[in-house]
């Protein structure tokens, strides 16, 4: 299954994307990290990418598509795949049709997790990353307790550059203005579940999950039953 998470920067998808592929064994596909990985290696595109990451732009679509292709590359991917923070725009949206649909496949479920603005700037200003292995805690909401490869004692944690208050408004107004077409794309396909994003994260963890279920039971149902 290829499952797309959606949602504006802050709105839990990197949270709930670990936890959830973690879960299913599932490769997780999230553009942000893969940006960040380069970035600390500083490879070519890392160089190429560090001004619009830091300003909170989008990278160009090119760049971003090339980036996944490569992902999608990985035999990983073969188990199931959740992408978090790709597709970003509509052209993104269509070129993962395009590239899924040379494999065979497509996207079968697209979960925006819906938040309000206000609440994001609010959970941005303290966010705090392991600058490791890049595990999301929040100051107040969700301190970190133990590193989740059970590798350190929580000395790593870093604000991102990008989370700095005007950023995260410019990166919340991309959001609107670019990623919430990709939103009405996924809707018009038939494929999107809208999960609230506020509340207690396991609580929005199970919602995602049983989305997944239901999705992957249709699926298996539409076989049994055959071509009509
Ligand atoms: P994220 O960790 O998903 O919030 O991504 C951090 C930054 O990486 C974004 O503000 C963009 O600069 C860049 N980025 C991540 N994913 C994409 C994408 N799908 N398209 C364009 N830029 C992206």
């Amino acid at each position: 299954m290829n499952v797309v998470l959606l949602g504006a920067p802050g709105s839990g998808k990197g949270t709930q994307a670990t936890t959830v592929t973690g879960r299913l064994g599932w490769a997780h596909v999230a553009s942000g990290d893969l940006f960040r990985h380069h970035l600390k290696a500083q490879t070519a595109l890392g160089r190429q990418v560090e001004g619009y990451m830091n300003r909170g732009e989008l990278v160009p679509d090119d760049v971003t598509i090339a980036m996944v292709r490569e992902r999608l590359a990985q035999p990983d991917i073969a188990a199931g795949v959740l992408f978090d923070g790709f597709p970003r725009t509509l052209a993104q949206a269509h070129a993962l049709d395009t590239l899924l649909a040379s494999l065979g496949q497509r996207v079968d479920l697209a979960v925006y997790l819906d938040v309000p603005d206000e609440a994001i700037v609010q959970r941005l200003s303290g966010r705090l990353v392991c600058r490791e292995c890049e595990a999301p805690f929040h100051a107040q909401a969700n301190p970190f307790a133990a590193c989740p490869h059970g590798k350190c004692a929580g000395e790593h944690l870093v604000r991102r550059a990008d989370d700095e208050p005007e950023t995260v408004r410019r990166r919340l107004a991309t959001f609107h203005r670019q990623t919430a077409p990709v939103v009405e794309h996924y809707r018009a396909v038939g494929v999107l579940v809208t999960i609230h994003g506020e509340g207690p994260v396991e609580a929005i963890g199970r919602a995602i999950l049983e989305a997944v279920d239901d999705t992957a039971q249709d699926a298996a149902g539409a076989v049994r039953a055959g071509p009509r």
